[in-house]
């Protein structure tokens, strides 16, 4: 199959190929890209067809109670095996499945269903729609498509990626389409408010400390317009806290009255820098992030810096004053 455009008939169409997937989403998985993992999981087992679910990273411990997730397999768990039919979800490059990429085959055929707007459609077959608010957003569609049912498993996987995706339906993508989806998932059952309280307002004392310790980082750009947040790999010790904990931390950041740009920067187990930018209204963080070789969306992107923590953050930060002050240039 050759790269041909970008439509959900190519997506049936590749799935048409093979018996057998390798389904994975993005490192460091948020709930679109469990939900979006599982949902085609229940996608695929409606089809008859085999899969093999795979994350580089553990699944977090608040999507846990999704159905299937326990079937998310760590590299490890699959060394040695090879796929030649891949299916990318959540993913705006080839190389956000990280090191999973190790169990592709020569020549693998990879399938590309993903709303990031950095997305270059690297899929032999491809379904990307940057105006989604998230990559469930984009199953709902390919269950419909495919005439399949909306099992309350599916159901459940699709309404916690939209509600995560869309900050629990606050954010500007979360359009009339989202909630008619959002809709219909809860007239089939779907637990939504059981569903927010364990994902959004469930928190672990290790969480809470680690936000307190973040707290304490918080810095304010000479224009007032940046405000940022940095936690050290002793933070994380110190708190008992992994880098899930940190989750949404950097809306506290982007929060703050007046300002535009909000900084997470997290020091990585391999002694990188991730930084996470969430802007309010003006700046593409996108693009910023796309500099330092990351991408995204035009209001939450990331990227992974290789200097200490400091550095990486006034380096950042500096970046995304001059991007303020370009603006409207
Ligand atoms: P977060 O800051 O929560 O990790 O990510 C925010 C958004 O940017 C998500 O949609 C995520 O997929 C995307 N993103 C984060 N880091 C990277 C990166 O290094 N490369 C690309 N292409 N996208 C990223
Ligand atoms: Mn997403």
């Amino acid at each position: 199959m050759s790269k041909t455009g970008n439509s959900l008939a190519e997506i049936q169409k590749f799935l048409q190929e093979s018996d057998h997937f390798l389904v994975v989403a993005h490192v460091n998985p948020d709930g679109d890209a469990i939900g979006s993992t599982l949902a085609m999981r229940g996608i695929l087992r409606q089809l008859g067809k085999s899969y093999t679910l795979v994350n580089e990273s553990y699944v977090p411990e608040r999507f846990r109670f999704l159905p299937g997730s326990n079937e998310i397999r760590l590299l490890h768990d699959l060394s040695g095996r090879q796929f030649s039919h891949v299916i990318t979800l959540d993913c705006g490059d080839r190389l956000r499945v990280g090191d999973v990429a190790e169990l592709y085959a020569p020549g693998v055929k990879i399938c590309n269903i993903d709303h990031h707007s950095t997305n270059d459609l690297f899929g032999v077959a491809n379904y990307v729609d940057i105006e989604a608010a998230a990559t469930v957003e984009l199953l709902y569609r390919l269950v419909e498509y495919l005439e399949l049912e909306f099992t309350l498993e599916i159901a459940t996987c699709i309404y916690t990626g939209l509600m995560t995706d869309t900050g629990s339906f606050k954010y500007p993508n979360t359009t009339p389409e989202v909630l008619r989806q959002a809709a219909r998932l809860l007239e089939i059952g779907v637990p939504g408010a059981q569903i927010a309280d364990r994902v959004l307002m469930t928190n672990t004392f290790a969480q809470l400390k680690i936000l307190q310790k973040a707290l304490e980082t918080l810095q304010l750009s000479p224009s007032k317009k940046v405000a940022w947040l940095q936690v050290s790999r002793q933070d994380l010790q110190d708190c008992e806290a992994t880098e899930d904990d940190l989750e949404g931390i950097v809306n506290y950041a982007r929060g703050i009255e007046g300002v535009e740009v909000g900084i997470m920067f997290r020091e990585t187990r391999d002694r990188k820098v991730k930084a996470s930018l969430r802007s309010r209204s003006e700046l593409d963080v996108a693009k910023i992030a796309q500099q330092f070789h990351g991408g995204g969306h035009a209001r939450a992107a990331g990227c992974t810096l290789d200097e200490p923590l400091a550095e990486a953050a006034s380096r950042v930060v500096k970046v995304v004053e001059n991007a303020w002050e370009d603006r409207s240039k």
